[in-house]
């Protein structure tokens, strides 16, 4: 996207937010957030196709390293065999970004017999620029893809067994995936749904909102009285100007998880605490800087921490196992991510620099790997997935 079409975009949505809060005054900070990344004309996932990667806003695990996406295949390739080796599973990933998880897993996840032949994929994706970009990523696993059509047929890696269904599947939510058992992975995918904010301010919860100050900027303000939430876990009064923040994307999942039939098993990689906790995380990255996350709406990726603690419990109480959260550096760790560096770093000698900065990244503690936690939420049937088990 030229800067141009950038600037045009994110005045766009500053005017129809402005619009909106003058006709019916201020916002939630979830339909703020909402807005800001899904809005169907302006919102962030819309229109950026270049926002993940070295030269976008962020960068993200399996950018930047394959190791990354090849563990995640091989667990795949694990859990489906805990399954009992189902004839069809569905293997799905949650915003897949540019498909690199995926393709690195599935070309990883050939090692175990028979498991990309019992694999369907579906992809839950609403940004169509990313949508293209996945397709492509994964062209070589389609059955319907002839080999003559296929640009990468040649290239090491990608010869053999391809994918049960003839196509990738795209979906705009989890719910629409057909019945039958279920691997799901999320990686950097619940951070970016919206969240409620509440304050807790004069000794009741408030709900944080977005309004305009006297030149038309905008600011955060206190919104209406809000019931005390069900989310509020401490048993004295929270302490003064406590941010409570909530999910309904992280409910939805769960209530989709526990809804359908066993075998289902998610991993979910994000970053946050292991302890449910109160305090503000909005935050709003660009360029791989942070800023103001009323600045630029439209523009700047938004998101905030998934309260690992919170979800773990919730989805114990819908009648589902949960194993974790554990650090992203424990669960890489224990699945090999040293040996499997040190095997492509001697095949590849020209680039063992450059592969152990990346795997390194995704395991240090001031990298990603403390901050960053894995987290499965499954049937309880199926037995404890490695690392866990
Ligand atoms: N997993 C990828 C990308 C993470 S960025 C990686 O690790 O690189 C978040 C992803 O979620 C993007 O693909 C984005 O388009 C997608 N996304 C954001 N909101 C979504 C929503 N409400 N439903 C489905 N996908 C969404």
């Amino acid at each position: 996207m030229s800067s141009a079409q950038a600037d045009t975009g994110e005045d766009g949505l500053l005017e129809v937010l402005r619009a909106r809060i003058r006709r019916d005054g201020p916002m939630p900070v979830e339909a703020y957030m909402q807005a800001c990344l899904a809005d169907p004309e302006h919102g962030y996932w819309r229109q950026a196709a270049g926002t993940i990667g070295a030269d976008g806003d962020f960068i993200t695990a399996p950018e930047i390293s394959q190791v990354f996406g090849e563990l995640i295949g091989l667990w795949c390739g694990v859990v489906w065999q805990s399954m009992g080796r189902p004839a069809g599973v569905h293997l799905i990933e949650l915003g897949p970004g540019r498909g690199t998880l995926l393709r690195d897993g599935l070309r990883a996840g050939r090692a175990v017999p028979g498991f990309l032949q019992a694999a369907a994929v579906h992809l839950v994706e609403i940004s169509a620029p990313l949508r293209e970009m996945q397709r492509q990523a994964l062209a070589p696993f389609s059955r319907s893809r002839r080999p003559a059509q296929d640009p990468a047929a040649g290239l090491p890696g990608v010869v053999g067994p391809r994918l049960r269904g003839d196509d990738v599947e795209w979906h705009e939510r989890l719910g629409e995936v057909p019945p039958g058992p279920a691997i799901i992975i999320g990686n950097e995918f619940l951070d970016a749904l919206p969240i409620r904010q509440l304050v807790f301010a004069a000794g009741a919860w408030r709900e944080r909102v977005v309004e305009l100050d006297g030149q038309e900027k905008l600011r955060f303000g206190l919104g209406a009285t809000v019931d005390r939430p069900e989310a509020d876990w401490a048993d004295t009064a929270p302490p003064p100007d406590a941010i409570l923040e909530l999910r309904a994307g992280e409910s939805e999942l769960i209530a989709e998880l526990a809804g359908r039939q066993a075998p289902v098993a998610a991993l979910l990689i994000d970053y946050g605490p292991a302890e449910a906790g109160y305090g503000e995380t909005l935050q709003a990255v660009r360029r791989h800087a942070y800023g103001d996350p009323l600045a630029t709406p439209g523009s700047a990726d938004l998101t905030a921490h998934v309260q690992f603690g919170r979800l773990a419990r919730q989805a114990r109480a819908a009648g589902l196992a949960v194993d974790g959260p554990i650090t992203q550096a424990e669960f890489l760790g224990a699945l090999g991510a040293a040996e499997r560096a040190a095997r492509l770093m001697a095949a590849n000698p020209a680039e063992a620099g450059s592969i152990e900065t990346g795997v390194q990244r995704l395991l240090s503690p001031a990298g990603m790997g403390q901050l960053f936690k894995a987290m499965v939420i499954r049937s309880p049937d199926l037995p404890p997935p490695a690392p866990f088990g």
